[in-house]
């Protein structure tokens, strides 16, 4: 897969004229890597975990939203590429569009890659494809350590995003309940989409 080329899925997806989603322009990495959990209201509810790796964001889509519990693994399907700007993209996506529905900023911030073996860091991208990954999120909801882990080598389409044990561990809340709001505008699902009856 090259990576010059790997927005070319997310593009052919969608039709520019009729999504207010980016096309993706920007390209170069702002310092610490992002990410973005974004809440999308498509055909099923779902979470969207985008990691920012070598000028893109990599996605998995994750039915039940992250948990701060470890014993709660959360099933995570890799989706395509998404462009760096689609980082903030909060809004709705009309009937007939793919992946049409709304979509909220759920959380966002910076996160740390920890994968290391033998003391050596490991490349997120390396990490990727081996199907193991480590990252430390510093997000506005959620801190600390995560797991994505691929659970079958013969296929790609079945991962578990699963909470380290550390302090960001939170047993005692479900967090996609207690804290639905966007961290962007503040606003819940409905009022993004009800926008246009105020
Ligand atoms: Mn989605």
């Amino acid at each position: 897969m090259s990576d010059i080329d790997s927005l070319e899925d997310y593009r052919t997806k969608r039709d520019f004229n009729f999504t207010p989603e980016p096309f993706g322009v920007q390209t170069v990495p702002s310092g610490k890597p992002r990410f973005v959990i974004q809440k999308h209201a498509a055909s099923t509810l779902h979470y969207d975990l985008r990691l920012e790796v070598e000028g893109v964001l990599k996605s998995w889509a994750i039915p039940k939203g992250p948990s701060t519990d470890p014993r709660q693994k959360r099933l995570a399907i890799p989706t395509e590429d998404h462009p760096l700007d689609y980082i903030d993209f909060e809004g709705i996506i009309p009937k007939g569009a793919y992946g049409a529905g709304t979509v909220l900023v759920w959380d966002t911030g910076t996160y740390e890659n920890i994968n290391e073996k033998d003391g050596e860091t490991i490349s997120m991208a390396q990490a990727i494809r081996n199907g193991n990954v480590k990252f430390s999120l510093n997000g506005k909801k959620i801190k600390q350590g995560f797991a994505l882990v691929r659970t079958n080598k013969a296929s790609n389409n079945r991962w578990l995003l699963i909470k380290m044990n550390d302090e960001g561990v939170n047993i005692n809340q479900d967090i996609v309940t207690t804290e639905p709001q966007s961290v962007l505008s503040g606003r819940t699902l409905e009022e993004i989409t009800d926008k246009k009856k105020i």
